[in-house]
Formats: structure tokens, C-alpha cells, sequence
């Protein structure tokens, strides 16, 4: 699975992606990691950079795949 980590410099403010693992708005400028679900791919799972070095588990919202 390639994760590509990507600063956020367009902001959505109809829908600002949340971070799947702790529900955190993702704020512009910050580095987060998007990808599509490894299971499902219907969703794409964010990661704020807090999550991603703690390595906190996400659960997919849709498939409910949970993956580090
Ligand atoms: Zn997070
Ligand atoms: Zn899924």
C-alpha cells in the first residue's frame, strides 16, 4: 500500500476532511495522509500527523477495516 503524504494547502470548507483515527478537523497546512480504504476503497481514510506517529489505529467508516 502506498501512503502518500501530502500538505494541505486547498481547503474544503463545504467538507474539511477529518482524521479518521481521532475525528480532528485537518487544518490547513498541516501534513496528513490520505488514502483510499485497503479493504473497501470506497472511503478515504485521513491521518493527521499527531496519529500518524503515534501510529494510532483507524477504523474504516464504511467496511469497518481497522489498520495502522
Ligand atoms: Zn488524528
Ligand atoms: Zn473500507
Amino acid at each position: 500500500m502506498v501512503s502518500v503524504a501530502r500538505k494541505i494547502d486547498m481547503y474544503d470548507n463545504v467538507k474539511p476532511p477529518r482524521c479518521t483515527s481521532c475525528g480532528r478537523l485537518i487544518e490547513p497546512g498541516s501534513i496528513a495522509v490520505s488514502f483510499p480504504c485497503p479493504s473497501c476503497g470506497e472511503v478515504t481514510i485521513w491521518r493527521c500527523a499527531k496519529c500518524r506517529r503515534q501510529g494510532s489505529p483507524y477504523t474504516c467508516p464504511n467496511c469497518g477495516f481497522t489498520g495502522p
